[in-house]
């Protein structure tokens, strides 16, 4: 890849064009020029710090997916400002200038992380009593908004927490609720709040923590006589998230402080952010007055994702890991896995390492295999005679046919098709499958077995066959 600075701003120039108003784009990205390009750092010339200002402010998203795309994920802006006036300032300067900028000479240089280092402390409770420590976020900086994809099934959810993200406390949704089943999102839209207003407000004090982890911090401060200090470290933080609330189930203790803390949030305009597995109402052993105050703000449901949103998933992980992957895999895999997007996940990882592992194509066989794996509990169990019907209504015969004695050569590959998917897909015995399928012996079912095996290796008529009943059967 030869890559020149042009070049890069050019696919990035082109790629914003297509996302915002022509207007808008003459107005701020036209008097634009790339200047030069160190690995994956990006220097970009604009007119005037105000330009600076204007674009960081407005579309610093848009620069951001833009140049992923084109450097990847380290990818970098730096803009060089133009001196404006060289001849003294007409205009007194009223505009803040970034403290990154006073240390450089003409032309000034903004170097734009883009990604957020956060050199800060690592435990959360750190130095109970001093003030000014920094706490560390604890976030995950790659559960952001971005990579929540967003559909039907979390639009409330994401834009609720979107909304408490660019008004962290000064909105009504105080404490946002987000609740729903396991691998729906619950923790990454939690951390994608907290990623989203450190990037936004990044001199307020976030902090993500589990229910869990806060209760043990808890008991141990009650061991060591430092229940004091934990509540006061508590108290300074601004956007406090909670995940897994359902976890403080029957333990009061934790409960108790659990609501002071709340309660002093609250009453200082601070935002709580909470994820439960469980709405409020169906929440057991939760303590009345905190589930009122769970029930002051929004509860928002994740529910499972709808088809599209599980193909968008999917494709947006391939194309974060630079994997391309058949259509129609894709969608059986979104067709097959339908409630979790943990699991939805795995699959296509796991689907990625066999193949790779195994230096093996990705065929709609080794799809339904790994599929299997994940859904292998809820899956239907399907029947010798349902097998029958499918193959013999794709050969356009009748089961009599595929059942009789001739030798015909399309007939008997049908039949041995019907022995291969009920051996594959049911727990029947081979005796039991010929028995089943025209009456004939183990050893025939067994020898049907290999010669599809073989055939789809060879033909690849025969293993359009395969893979077409394989989906058949899936579905
Ligand atoms: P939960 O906390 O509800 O059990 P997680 O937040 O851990 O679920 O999500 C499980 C996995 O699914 C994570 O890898 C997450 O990134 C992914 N995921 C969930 N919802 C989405 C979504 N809308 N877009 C992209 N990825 C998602
Ligand atoms: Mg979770």
């Amino acid at each position: 890849m030869n890559n020149t600075a042009e070049s890069v701003w050019e696919n990035c120039l082109s790629f914003i064009q297509d996302n915002i108003q022509p207007q808008a784009y003459r107005t701020w990205f036209e008097p634009v020029k790339a200047v030069k390009l160190v690995d994956n750092a990006l220097s970009i010339q604009v007119p005037s710090k105000f330009f600076y200002e204007w674009l960081e402010e407005h579309y610093v998203k848009l620069l951001k997916v833009a140049l992923r795309k084109e450097l990847g994920e380290n990818a970098r802006l730096v803009y060089i400002i133009k001196m404006e006036n060289t001849y003294g300032n007409r205009l007194p300067f009223t505009e803040k200038i970034p403290s990154a900028e006073r240390s450089h000479v003409k032309p000034q240089e903004v170097d734009v992380p883009i990604k957020n280092k956060n050199p800060e402390l690592r435990n959360p409770f750190v130095i109970p009593g001093i003030r000014n420590v920094k706490i560390e976020s604890q976030l995950n900086p790659s559960y952001n908004f971005e990579s929540f994809l967003e559909g039907d099934s979390n639009r409330l959810a994401r834009s609720a927490g979107m909304a408490v993200a660019n008004k962290p406390g000064g909105t009504s949704f105080n404490p946002l609720l987000v609740f729903g089943g396991v691998g729906l999102g619950k923790t990454h839209l939690a951390h994608a709040i907290g990623v989203e207003i450190k990037e936004k407000y990044p001199e307020k004090t976030v902090l993500y923590i589990s229910a869990e982890k806060f209760t043990q911090q808890y008991i141990e401060s009650v061991k060591k006589n430092t229940r004091n200090d934990f509540i006061h470290f508590y108290q300074l933080i601004d956007v406090l998230i909670i995940d897994d609330v359902q976890f403080f189930s029957g333990k009061t203790g934790t409960q108790d402080v659990f609501f002071h803390i709340f309660n002093h949030l609250h009453q200082n305009g601070k935002q709580v952010v909470l994820t439960s597995d469980k709405a409020p109402v169906d929440m057991q052993d939760i303590e009345q007055r905190l589930l009122s105050r769970f029930k002051w703000g929004l509860s928002a449901e994740l529910q499972s994702p709808d088809f599209e949103t599980r193909v968008s998933i999917l494709n947006n992980k391939l194309y974060r890991d630079g994997v391309e992957m058949p259509e129609e895999i894709v969608e059986y895999v979104a067709k097959n896995i339908k409630s979790n997007v943990r699991e939805l996940e795995g699959a296509i990882i796991s689907l990625i390492a066999q193949s790779s592992f195994n230096k093996r194509e990705i065929t709609l066989e080794l799809a339904a295999q790994v599929v299997d794996k994940f859904v292998k509990n809820t899956k239907r169990e399907v029947s010798i005679d349902y097998i029958q019907k499918v193959v013999s209504d794709y050969f356009q015969m009748d089961v009599e046919t595929l059942q009789s004695k001739t030798r015909k050569r399309h007939i008997v590959q049908a039949r041995q098709l019907a022995m291969f998917f009920a051996k594959k897909f049911t727990k029947a015995s081979l005796a039991s499958i010929g028995s089943q399928i025209g009456s004939r012996d183990h050893a025939t079912v067994l020898h049907a077995c290999k010669t599809v095996d073989n055939l789809s290796s060879t033909d690849k008529q025969f293993r359009k066959y395969v893979e077409d009943l394989t989906k058949k059967l899936s579905l």
